[in-house]
This record gives C-alpha cells, structure tokens and sequence, in this order.
C-alpha cells in the first residue's frame, strides 16, 4: 500500500505526472531545438539506469501515475530497453497508469516489439513535415523513410502512435491538411506545438513562431473542427476533425497559457528535478539519491522542491529579447 502523502503544490495541484530525460544526447539536431554543434554533457554526469529507475520508483510511490521518457533521444541511450523493463513492474502492480516514449523515431523499426512487450502502449513519434528534403533540413541529420518505416513498426506492434509536430513559420504551415489526412489516415492523433525559447539556436526564434491562433482559424477553412473534452494528462486541448474521425491537438504555451491545470515536473538525466518547463528553478536530485541507500533524504528532497513549484512559465517571443526565456534547450530538461 502507498503509504506516502501525494505531491501536492502551494497552488492546489497534484503531481501525478513526471517526464524524465535519459540522455541530453540526439541523433538529430532540430533547427528549433538544438544548434548544429552542440555540447552535450561528458557521461560520467549522467545518472546509471539504476539510479534512473530508483529516482522514478520514488517519484511513483509518492503518486505519479504517468511516466514518459524522452532526451535528447531516449532510443540512443545504451542499454535503454532494461530501464523500460524495469519500471514495467509498477505497470504490474497498478501503481503506475502508463509508462509511455517521445521519440525522433529513428530507433523504432529495432526498438517498436520489444517497447511493445515491456508494457508501453502509447508512444509520440516527432515528425514537423512529410518531405523527405524538408526533414532532412529541419532535422539537419535525419532520414525521413526511417522513420517512418519506426512508424509502420509500432503500429504492426499494437502501440498506439500520436504524431508531434512543432509549427513553423514559413517552413511546414502550408502542409497541415496533408499532415491531418496522413496521421488520420493511419489513426493516428496529430499534436501541433508552438516553439518556446528554450536555449540558444543558430537562428532566430522569432522568425519560426507561429501562433497556433492562426493555424487553428486556417485549418477551419477546409475542416469542421468540434472541441471535445478529450484529455491524455499532458498540456494539449484536442478538437475531432468531422470530415476524418481524428484528433488534433494543440498545444499552446505561447498564445494560451495552460499552467493552471499543470500536473507535472521533470527529471534530467543528471537528476536535476525542475518543477517548470519554463522557469530556472531546479532542485538537484542526484545528491540525496547518491548519499544513502534508504530513500528518506530523497523523498524529502522531492518534497520540499514540489513546495516551490512555481505557478507558471512566462513565455513570450520578441524580437527585442535577445536571449532566450530559459537557457537550457528542451533536450536537456526533456520535452
Ligand atoms: N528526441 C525526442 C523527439 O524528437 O521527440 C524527444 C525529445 S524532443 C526535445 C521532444 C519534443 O520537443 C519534440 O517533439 C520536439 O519537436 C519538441 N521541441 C524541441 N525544442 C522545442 C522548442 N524550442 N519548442 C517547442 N517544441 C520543441
């Protein structure tokens, strides 16, 4: 029996949902997401898929229902299935929902069964365009066929797929109808996400944000859009395409801010635990972790941390910021 109180934060909310980075490291590199040449941190830092493990069982028995991995890219970190495996057990015993991926794809043709027979059943695959050259632009190093072949493997495997893609200016807002009818087409929800300003890129962010305000009144020139109550415990608010039967959800950190309903924190793959996407404010995790066996010093570490988290982010993009709204990109704190 859980007999841990449940994270509750100074606003009322309940923490039931952690996303965890398993290495900052990617095989792509997203024009919006990382620069070309990036520093990624020496793996001694990193923490061991045991310590890994023992961080989110902790995390579990203090109520999180809902376990994503991601990165960086979480299929590039070595050994990753047995991190999988392991917390598969608290999918056994019902303490946790739904042990779920985000992923670039581009490991999922090997990966797919086996994240299949480890108990996940949902997974998003990031893909910002259908064009073989565009992908390889956007993504600089990516091959799109291979993901989409990872695609074709985890729905023959049963995985329910979700397709993310980030809305840019000028780069992939004149292929949404045809995104709609692929990821409808196969079943498949389509998740729209606006770029936030997180850590430093070659170019300019202000040149990519495209607001999800504008996309959602274009979309409703070809397509009947109905809002409906349809949740999967993360930030998107979802409308059902009349004319396919599908999903498309929008996520909206920019033009609507969704923080007082957030439900969740982040581990990196250091152990740092930020309790807000947006916000500089972290509590190292690795520490306590490291100092005793027991989790006593641990779990009252994560506590006092969920006491200050923050009410919300304050995203904005404005030509006259030079700097990004949070120095750290979205591979290190996990996306
Ligand atoms: N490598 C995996 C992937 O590609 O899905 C997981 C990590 S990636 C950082 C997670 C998601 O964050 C991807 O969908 C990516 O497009 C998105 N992302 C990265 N940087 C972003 C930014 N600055 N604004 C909005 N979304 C971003």
């Amino acid at each position: 029996m859980n007999t841990h109180p449940a994270m509750i934060d100074p606003f009322g909310r309940h923490v039931s949902y952690l996303r965890v980075s398993v290495t900052d490291r990617c095989d792509f590199r997203c024009v919006y997401c990382m620069s070309e040449h990036m520093t990624f941190l020496p793996k001694a830092d990193l923490l061991s898929l045991e310590e890994l493990d023992r961080l989110c069982s902790a995390f579990i028995e203090k109520g999180v229902r809902k376990l994503r991995i991601t990165g960086g890219e979480p299929l590039v970190r070595k050994n990753i299935l047995s991190l999988f495996g392991a917390l598969g057990r608290h999918l056994k015993t019902g303490a946790l929902e739904e042990l779920t991926l985000t992923t670039n794809g581009s490991q999922l043709e090997k990966y797919a069964g086996d994240l299949a027979r480890l108990g996940v059943r949902r997974i998003n695959v990031s893909l910002d365009t259908l064009d073989a050259a565009k992908f390889r632009k956007i993504t600089r190093w990516g091959d799109i066929a291979k993901v989409q072949a990872g695609i074709e493997a985890a729905r023959a495997a049963g995985l329910k797929v979700k397709l993310n893609a980030v809305a840019l200016k000028g780069v992939n807002e004149d292929e949404y109808d045809a995104m709609i009818e692929y990821a409808h087409g196969a079943g498949m929800d389509l998740t729209l996400i606006e770029t936030m300003p997180l850590g430093d890129i070659d170019g300019d962010r202000t040149d990519q944000y495209l607001p999800l305000s504008i996309v959602r009144a274009r979309l409703m020139d070809r397509w009947t859009l109905e809002d409906i109550p349809f949740r999967t415990g993360g930030p998107a608010r979802y409308v059902r395409v009349k004319e396919t039967g599908g999903r498309i959800g929008f996520i909206t950190p920019l033009t609507h801010n969704f923080c007082e309903s957030c439900n969740r924190v982040r581990i990196t793959c250091t152990g740092q635990l930020y309790m807000c996407l947006g916000q500089e404010d972290m509590a190292d995790l690795r520490a306590p972790l490291r100092a005793a066996k027991d989790d006593g010093l641990l779990s009252a570490a994560i506590d006092e941390a969920i006491g200050r988290k923050p009410k919300g982010h304050d995203f904005v993009i404005d030509r006259r910021a030079a700097k990004p709204a949070v120095a750290r990109h979205m591979s290190v704190t996990g996306g």
